[in-house]
């Protein structure tokens, strides 16, 4: 097992790409935190059936978009298990709306989760991660946040801000041997995408090469790549998960 002894956290990880990266490092022998913001019950199944592989995990709710709810979510993580090795930026939410009709909560709810949450947690876990062998940070992006998307200009923004302030860190912890890089998804089948029309999902499979969306696991089976020792020269990129979307 490529990640025995590690310990990661995954934000937003009780549901959706979150709880497949969460399992998926689990499997690989990581202890894992699973923050949750309002999943407490699938946060919980997912700790039993982690333990039940014979792994340790932890739930635990924090809304990562307050800066001292990140502070806590670290603290709380450390505490439990000792130390913090990976950590893995999934949490996200979507707002859509064309800029003519866009409100200014609707562009900073998003951009408070999407961008400013990861700045929250990767501030707490830096000092934990500096004491680690080896650490990661694994921030998740979007296609929308590399092309723009229609609709999205609060997402794409924050998303593509995801990529600036994740390249500055590989630079910043290059020198303590911590890597930190993107995974930027296409479109993947989980409550996000659920929303979309036959018609909108109709059109983006018409625009995806591989002629298919996604699934949760394509993310996670990175994710733990870039986790894992296997990974350990890949610093500062930005890996398109989207079936050729972004070609
Ligand atoms: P999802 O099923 O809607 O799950 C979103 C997750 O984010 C949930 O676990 C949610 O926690 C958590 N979350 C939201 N706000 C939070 C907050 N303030 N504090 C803590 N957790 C919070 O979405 P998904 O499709 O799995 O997306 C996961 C990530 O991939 C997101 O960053 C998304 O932008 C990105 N992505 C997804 C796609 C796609 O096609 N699905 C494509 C590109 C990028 P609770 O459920 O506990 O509230």
């Amino acid at each position: 097992m490529i990640l025995e002894g590690k310990v990661a956290l995954v934000t937003g990880g009780a549901v959706g790409i979150g709880r497949s990266i969460a399992l998926e490092l689990a499997k690989e022998g990581a202890s894992v935190a699973i923050n949750y913001r309002s999943s407490a019950n699938e946060a919980l199944e997912l700790v039993k059936e982690i333990e039940s592989l014979g792994r340790k995990a932890v739930a635990i709710q924090a809304d990562i978009s307050n800066f001292d709810s990140a502070k806590a979510l670290i603290d709380e993580t450390v505490n439990y298990f000792g130390s913090l090795n990976i950590v893995v930026n999934n949490a996200g939410i979507t707002d859509d709306g064309l800029l003519l009709r866009m409100k200014e909560e609707q562009f900073d709810r998003v951009i408070t989760t999407n961008l400013k949450g990861v700045f929250n947690v990767c501030r707490h876990a830096s000092r934990p991660l500096m004491k680690a062998e080896d650490a990661r940070i694994i921030n998740i992006s979007s296609i929308s946040g590399l092309k723009g998307n229609i609709g999205q200009a609060n997402y794409s923004a924050a998303k593509a801000g995801v990529i600036g302030f994740t390249k500055t860190l590989a630079r910043e912890f290059a020198s303590r041997q911590i890597t930190a890089n993107v995974v930027a998804p296409g479109f993947i089948q989980t409550k996000m995408t659920d929303v979309l029309s036959d018609d909108i999902k109709n059109q983006i499979l018409n625009d995806i090469p591989l002629k298919t969306l996604g699934i949760p696991e394509d993310i996670a089976h990175i994710v733990t790549f870039l986790a894992s020792p296997k990974g350990k020269y890949i610093t500062g990129q930005v890996i398109s998960v989207d079936g050729g979307l972004s070609i």
